[in-house]
């Protein structure tokens, strides 16, 4: 095997410290994809870019695949070493570089915390937006890869919005340093956007420069509690039509309350079937009569109750509700399929009444949350039986497959936030043209030749119809 060769090498030139063997490797088999383990022939934990470039060169003169990895919190797979090879972590790439308060940019390394970075810039009154729930684990070199999300995509955008440069290493070795430090530039082809979220594809990150923002003054939050879903989706359209432009706008069907109401922090009414979360941020005094504005429209799409929080604690108790959504479903059900699908907003109604008759249909559970601001909703499958009992894993496929279907139908898209991976892969091509797939395959070849770098995820494999 090429890699009892490799192994060695690694070794004498990183040091034995830095080279995971298989036997030691286990950990990194696994991401939070559910999808199996694959324990890789060896990790490497590498801690700079020139180590990142050496493993890249040595893996290509010897023909072994690399699969670049963050915090292994990724939902698709996107991390497994499905081919073998080894496992490039860049979890020691710990390091903030640089925050520069003048020019509003952060320079950091791939293996930050998002948490982290976030309460950093924080503490000197600013801002980096993208929250995807994960934030106390998943890095920024995942986030870039996956182009992560979060609640506060509605108003501030995705991590694309954020990236101003990049470095990164190709298959092969050579560094890439595309994009730039400034607010504005168009120079050349922009070479960074196609590099965010390309899933770890195309080349390794090792440096990400961002794009920060002032700290808003101050946040409101309110809970608007509905009879029946397509009123909750009403008042999303309406908020927005109104010129409102929250940070967050998530919103709960009644399966998802039903799973929340035992260990919610405040009462949640038996007869709410839908809910939606919504926070604004700005001055402070024009906080309160935001929130109570918002309420209005909301009353008149249909909502009975509006819960505005008074403070902090109110505030932490309402996103509570929403952030342990995910987690209840789990504790309920033996088996929880999670997608990530998004829609144009005006057809989320429908495809949460689709999203529940598949479920009839199949005789599985269904629950519907999520970022409504972007039509991005996490559909997840439920199941009373075990993921490993015969049969089951093909009948929750053919749900989740009918899910792909009604939401492509409505015009939108198999993935808001979580990305391709090894998940979805076999179903870029119900979306995708067959000569966009082939382009983007041209692009993968043209990075990486020797099809290495984390080989067999993102584009379908020997689909060319
Ligand atoms: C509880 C929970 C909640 C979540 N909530 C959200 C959410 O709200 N929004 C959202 O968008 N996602 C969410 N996710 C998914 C996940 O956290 C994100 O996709 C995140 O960006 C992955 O980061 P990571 O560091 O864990 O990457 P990993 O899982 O390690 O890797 C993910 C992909 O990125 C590639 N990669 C990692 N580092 C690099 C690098 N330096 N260079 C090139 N490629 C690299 C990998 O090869 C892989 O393809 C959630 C996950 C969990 C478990």
């Amino acid at each position: 095997m090429t890699q009892v060769t490799l192994l060695p090498l690694l070794e004498r030139e990183l040091g034995a410290a830095r080279v995971l063997a298989s036997d030691r490797a286990a950990r990194y088999g696994q991401d939070e994809s559910n999808l199996g383990s694959f324990p890789p022939d060896a990790v490497v934990l590498a801690e700079t870019r020139e180590e990142v470039a050496l493993v890249l060169r040595l893996a290509a003169e010897r023909g072994v695949p690399v699969v670049p990895r963050g915090a292994g919190t990724g939902m698709t797979g996107g991390a497994l070493a499905t081919e073998g090879g080894i496992v490039l972590s860049t979890e020691r790439m710990t390091r903030i570089k640089e925050i520069d308060r003048e020019s509003l940019i952060a320079v950091v390394e791939p293996g930050v915390i998002t948490g982290t970075l976030q309460e950093a810039v924080e503490d000197l009154g600013l801002f980096y937006p993208p929250d995807p729930a994960s934030l106390s684990m998943c890095s920024l070199g995942g986030n870039v890869a996956e182009n992560a999300g979060g609640p506060r995509a509605f108003k501030y955008g995705v991590t694309r919005e954020y990236v101003l440069g990049l470095e990164v290493v190709l298959p092969g070795g050579q560094v890439l340093r595309p994009g730039r430090r400034t607010a504005k530039g168009v120079t050349g082809y922009d070479v960074t956007a196609l590099f965010v979220g390309s899933e770890g594809t195309l080349g390794i990150t090792t440096e990400v420069t961002l794009k920060l923002l002032p700290l808003p003054a101050a946040v409101g939050t309110l809970l608007a509690l509905f009879r029946d879903v397509h009123a909750a989706s009403l008042a999303v359209t309406s908020i927005i039509g109104a010129g409102h432009r929250p940070r967050a706008l998530e919103l709960l069907d009644a399966t998802a309350l039903d799973h929340v109401r035992p260990k919610s922090q405040f009462p949640i009414p038996p007869e709410a079937r839908a809910a939606v979360l919504i926070e604004v941020d700005g001055e402070p005094e024009a906080i309160e009569p935001t929130c109570v504005r918002i309420g209005q429209v909301c009353e008149r799409a249909g909502a009975y109750e509006v819960i505005l929080a008074k403070d902090e604690k109110d505030r932490r108790q309402l996103w509570h509700a929403r952030r342990i959504v995910s987690s209840s479903l789990k504790e309920a059900h033996r088996w929880k399929l999670s997608e990530d699908v998004a829609v144009p907003r005006g057809a989320m109604p429908v495809l949460i009444d689709r999203v529940h008759e598949i479920g009839k249909r199949h005789g599985l559970g269904m629950a519907s949350y999520g970022h409504a601001g972007d039509g991005n909703l996490h559909v997840n499958v439920l199941s009373e039986r075990a993921r490993e009992e015969d049969g089951v894993k093909d009948h929750v496929r053919a749900a989740v497959a009918d899910v792909f279907r009604e939401t492509l139908a409505l015009g939108g898209t198999l993935s808001g936030e979580h990305g391709i991976g090894l998940a979805k892969r076999d179903y870029v091509a119900w979306e995708q043209a067959p000569e966009l797939i082939e382009f983007q395959r041209k692009l993968k070849a043209l990075c990486d030749p020797q099809n290495l770098l984390n080989p067999g995820k993102m584009l379908p494999v020997g689909h060319r119809e």
